[in-house]
C-alpha cells in the first residue's frame, strides 16, 4: 500500500498518560504513514483503533479492559455492517500484561510494547481473526534507528497529507487521564492539548526507560533499562523540526537527564552538553527537558541553565519526599539536603527558575513528622508547583508488599494539606508576575475571537489579546492577569516605533 487515494486506512489513537506517551502516539503515526494510515476524528470511523496505556494510573489494567469492552461492541456493531475493525493496546499497560490482555480481551488484535511501535505495520499485517500478534521485547537502540529511518524517509519524501496529519497529534484523553491524582491541574506541563497548526512546538525523546528501580515505580519494569539515543540521530530530528518551523523542542526521557553519548569530538557527554549543541540549530529559539531525576543533574546541566537563553528557566525536578528516612526506603538516591542543595545551585545558576516537582504522599511507613518534613520542603525548595500522589501499591514493586501500608483517609488528608500549600504557592508565583513583561512562543488561536494563546517561559499558558498573524513568532508581552493555571497579558508596545496607520503599536516580536 501506498498510503494514495481508496488505499488509505483510518487510525484512531487515544493516548493516556505523560508526554512521553503523547511523543509515542505521534511515533505510531510516522510509523503507519507509509502503510497508508490517516488520523480518523473519531474511534467510530476508525479503521483501527489503538489505545496507548499508562501503567503509572491506580488500577490501570483494570480501566484499560473496561475500555476494551466498550470497543469490542465498536468493534461488533462495524462487523454487522461488513466493516472490519482492528484494536491495538500499545504502551506501558501492554508491556505489563502481554498476552494476558489476549486472554481476557478477546477483540483484541495487537499486542505492542513501548519499544515496537515501528513494527506496527507488521503487525497489523500479521493479526487475523483469533490470531492476535503480540511484541512486548525489549529493543530499544533498534526503536531509536528505526525512528531515524522514518523520519529521514519523510524528508526525502515529503507529502502534504502527511505533514498535515503529522501536525494534527490526536491527544484525546490526555488532559483528562494527566496520571496526577488530584483535582487541579498541577504544574504547568509541556504537553499542548492539541499541537498548534502549524506547529511551533514539539517533543523529541531523547532516552528511554530508566535503571533507578524507586521502590514504589513500574517504569524500570515496563520502560525497560536506560537506554541513550545517539547524538547524530537527535541533531538530526532537531533540525528537521527547525526547519519545519518548530522553535520550542521539549526533550523527553523517563529519566532525561540520565541521557549520556558520545560527542562529535569523542568525548563523553550528557544532557548539558547535549543541550548546548541543539542551541546552535537555527530556528530552534527554546529548549526544555522533562523529567528530571535529582541524581543526574550534573554540573554541565547546571551550567547549560546559566549559560544558555534558549534553556527555559523552568525545571521539573520531582523530590517525591522531603522526609530521609522514606526517601531511603523510596530507593531515591539523594537525600532531603543533597536536594535543596542542587536547588540552591541550579538557582544560583538561573536565578528566574520556576522550580516544579512531583510528591507522594502516604509511602508505607510515612508518619506525621514524615509529611511535616515534605511540606516544609516545598517551601525550603520554592516549589512553584507539583503533581502531587497519594501513593498507591503497584504490583510487582518492591513498596507494594510493604506491611505498613497506610489507611485511604490519611493518604487523602495528607494530599488534600500537600495541595493546597502548593495551589498557594502557585497562585503567588502567578500573582508575583502580573505587571512583568515576558517573552511568548504564540503557539495557537485563543477561544475568544481576537485572542492567541503562546507559553511563557515558565510553561504556563498565556492569553493575549494580538491578531492570529502573529502565530509562531516570539514577542514580548505584558502580564495583565493571572488565573490558576494561565496568565493573561497584552502585547508590550515598544516606546520608539509605531507601525503605520491602522496596524496598531510596533510590536517587541522576535520573527
Ligand atoms: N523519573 C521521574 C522521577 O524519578 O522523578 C518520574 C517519572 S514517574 C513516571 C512520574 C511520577 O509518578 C513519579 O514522579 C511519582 O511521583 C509518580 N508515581 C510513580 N509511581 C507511583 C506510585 N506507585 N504511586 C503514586 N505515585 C507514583
Ligand atoms: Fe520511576 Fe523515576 Fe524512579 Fe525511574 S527514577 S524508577 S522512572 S520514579
Amino acid at each position: 500500500m501506498n498510503g494514495t487515494g481508496e488505499d488509505l486506512k483510518k487510525v484512531f489513537i487515544k493516548t493516556y498518560g505523560c508526554q512521553m506517551n503523547v511523543y509515542d502516539s505521534e511515533r505510531m503515526r510516522d510509523a503507519l504513514a507509509p502503510a497508508g494510515y490517516v488520523a480518523a476524528d473519531t474511534p467510530e470511523s476508525a479503521d483501527l483503533i489503538l489505545i496507548n496505556t499508562c501503567h503509572i494510573r491506580e488500577k490501570a489494567a483494570e480501566k484499560v479492559y473496561s475500555e476494551l469492552g466498550r470497543l469490542r461492541q465498536l468493534k461488533e456493531r462495524a462487523a454487522l455492517q461488513g466493516r472490519e475493525v482492528k484494536i491495538g493496546v500499545a504502551g506501558c499497560v501492554a508491556q505489563a500484561e502481554g498476552e494476558e490482555i489476549v486472554r481476557r480481551a478477546g477483540a483484541v488484535d495487537i499486542v505492542v510494547g513501548p519499544q515496537s511501535y515501528h513494527r506496527l505495520p507488521e503487525l497489523i499485517a500479521a493479526s487475523r481473526p483469533g490470531h492476535p500478534a503480540v511484541e512486548t521485547e525489549f529493543a530499544v537502540a533498534e526503536k531509536f534507528a528505526v525512528l531515524d529511518r522514518i523520519a529521514a524517509e519523510r524528508n526525502s519524501n515529503p507529502s502534504p497529507e502527511g505533514g498535515r496529519w503529522l501536525r494534527e497529534a490526536e491527544t484525546e484523553g490526555v488532559a483528562r487521564t494527566d496520571p496526577t491524582h488530584r483535582p487541579s491541574a498541577g504544574p504547568p506541563s509541556p504537553f499542548r492539548g492539541g499541537m498548534s497548526s502549524p506547529r511551533v512546538a514539539a517533543f523529541l525523546t531523547v532516552q528511554e526507560g530508566c535503571d533507578k528501580f524507586c521502590t514504589f515505580c513500574v517504569v524500570p519494569y515496563t520502560r525497560g533499562s536506560e537506554v541513550s539515543r545517539a547524538v547524530a540521530s537527535i541533531v538530526a530530528e532537531a533540525t528537521r523540526l527547525a526547519g519545519e518551523g518548530v522553535r520550542e523542542v521539549t526533550l523527553l526521557g523517563q529519566n532525561v537527564n540520565a541521557w549520556h553519548g558520545v560527542g562529535p569530538d569523542g568525548r563523553a557527554w550528557g544532557l548539558g552538553q547535549l543541550l548546548f549543541r541543539l542551541a546552535e540549530i537555527p530556528g530552534l529559539d527554546r529548549l526544555r527537558y522533562t523529567t528530571s531525576h535529582p541524581r543526574d543533574m550534573d554540573d554541565a546541566l547546571i551550567a547549560a541553565h546559566r549559560d544558555l537563553d534558549a534553556l527555559m528557566p523552568y525545571l521539573h525536578l520531582p523530590v517525591q519526599s522531603g522526609s530521609d528516612r522514606i526517601l531511603a526506603a523510596m530507593n531515591r538516591r539523594h537525600t532531603r539536603s543533597h536536594y535543596l542543595h542542587l536547588v540552591d545551585k541550579i538557582r544560583a545558576a538561573r536565578p528566574d527558575i520556576a522550580l516544579a516537582g512531583d510528591f507522594i504522599v502516604g509511602f508505607p511507613g510515612e508518619t506525621e513528622a514524615d509529611f511535616a518534613d515534605t511540606l516544609s520542603i516545598v517551601d525550603e525548595a520554592g516549589t512553584m508547583g507539583a503533581f502531587t500522589f497519594k501513593y498507591s501499591p503497584r504490583p510487582g514493586t518492591p513498596a507494594a508488599t510493604a506491611a505498613d501500608q497506610i489507611a485511604e483517609e490519611v493518604k487523602n488528608e495528607r494530599l488534600y494539606r500537600l495541595q493546597a500549600k502548593i495551589d498557594a504557592r502557585q497562585a503567588a508565583f502567578m500573582g508575583s508576575r502580573v505587571g512583568t513583561k515576558a517573552e511568548v512562543l504564540f503557539e495557537r488561536r485563543g477561544r475568544e475571537p481576537g485572542q492567541i494563546v503562546g507559553r511563557s517561559p515558565w510553561l504556563m499558558p498565556v492569553h493575549v489579546d494580538a491578531p492570529a498573524t502573529l502565530l509562531g513568532s516570539i514577542g514580548r508581552v505584558v502580564i495583565t492577569g493571572a488565573g490558576t493555571n494561565s496568565l493573561f497579558a497584552t502585547i508590550a508596545p515598544t516606546a520608539a516605533d509605531v507601525l503605520p496607520a491602522g496596524l496598531g503599536p510596533a510590536l517587541e516580536i522576535a520573527h
